[in-house]
């Protein structure tokens, strides 16, 4: 069976759930073998990778490969098409994954499919575009598919893999030395899952109508293990802060469910949760655009609805 590359994302050695639903989707495609970039590699970290399927593990830790931005991990995996000649590379559609997605294709002569909500036989690729207003399924035609994915796109499944390890040394060029990491700041780690790799995110708009407003969004997020989210009104406003905000300038989520309270779901709004798996609204207005897109709706006022909801969650 064909491999299937996966590069590995990791924070601190620890590898974050989009690889396992990469490694999970690649079991579809082919033989997945986990490529590990950087530094933080552990028995754990290789064990969780076995527990998922990696059939393989190519670890390149060494001191060239940590101390540069992006260029490195392009070049392992363009040694890796070269020698392995895989069916396909997976890269998890984050801002780093999609960059190195890009470079990889212009250095590899391949095609390349990024922010894929869905993949499956033969490498097609399913992209929401236009703002959310198309569909689309998609296949690379030239040389080795490369597909950047987006977090939630799939349910990890743990399957148990051999992951034979394999070390693997990587030549940098002059070119891939061009940007040096001076520092490296760990980022605060909040209660709650990351925004764009949360299964379930509450996002609040204009009209939760204030900063304390927020205050039943986190806490309903709180009640569910969820993640916060914004409109661009809210952190326009300054009653969120704008590292939170979805949409089209904000960050692209794809959870298993989205809760929007008191967001009217204008288009730039969508672009960033069109895609998510279940969509529940919560807005006083029944004519609000955001219901069209809704699987379930509550016409009502979200101060009154949201801590109903978290009453019933804590029940359970
Ligand atoms: P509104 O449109 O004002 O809607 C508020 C909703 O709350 C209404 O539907 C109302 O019925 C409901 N409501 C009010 N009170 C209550 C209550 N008590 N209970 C229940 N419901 C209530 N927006 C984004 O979100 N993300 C982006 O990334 C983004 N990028 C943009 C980029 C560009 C170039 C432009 C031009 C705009 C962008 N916008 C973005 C802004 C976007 O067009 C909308 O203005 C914005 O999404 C509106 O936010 P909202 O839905 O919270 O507010």
């Amino acid at each position: 069976m064909a491999e299937v590359l996966v590069l590995v994302e990791h924070v601190e050695g620890e590898v974050k759930k989009v690889t396992l639903e990469l490694l999970t989707l690649a079991r579809q495609l082919g033989a997945p073998s986990a490529v590990w970039a950087g530094p933080g590699y552990s028995e754990a970290a290789k064990a969780k990778l076995a527990e998922y399927g990696a059939e393989k593990v190519y670890v390149a830790d060494g001191e060239e490969i940590t101390g540069y931005v992006v260029a490195p991990k392009v070049a392992l995996l363009a040694k890796l098409i070269g020698e392995k000649s895989p069916a396909g590379v997976l890269i998890a559609a984050t801002p780093e994954g999609k960059e190195i997605a890009g470079r990889l294709a212009v250095r590899t002569d391949s095609g390349v499919i990024t922010d894929a909500v869905g993949l499956g036989e033969g490498f097609v690729a399913e992209q929401s575009i236009f703002g959310g207003a198309i569909n689309v399924r998609s296949r690379v035609t030239k040389g080795t598919p490369i597909i950047a994915v987006r977090p939630n796109a799939t349910a990890p499944v743990a399957a148990q893999g051999a992951a034979a390890e394999e070390r693997v040394e990587v030549a940098l060029s002059d070119a891939d030395k061009a940007a040096r990491i001076v520092e490296r700041v760990a980022q605060e780690k909040g209660a709650r899952p990351e925004l764009t790799e949360a299964a379930i995110v509450v996002a609040g708009g204009r009209g939760v109508g204030s900063a304390e407003g927020f205050g039943i969004i986190e806490k309903l997020a709180d009640s569910l293990g969820g993640a916060v989210g914004a409109s661009r009104a809210a952190t326009d406003a300054g009653w969120y802060p704008h590292q939170f905000q979805v949409g089209q300038t904000g960050k692209t989520v794809s959870p298993q469910l989205y809760i929007a309270a008191g967001i009217s779901g204008a288009i730039q709004h969508r672009a960033g949760m069109q895609t998510s798996k279940t969509i529940v609204v919560i807005n006083k207005d029944p004519e609000a655009p955001i219901f069209e897109i809704a699987d379930f709706g509550v016409v009502g006022d979200l101060h009154k609805v949201v801590p109903q909801l978290i009453e019933e969650i804590e029940k359970r």
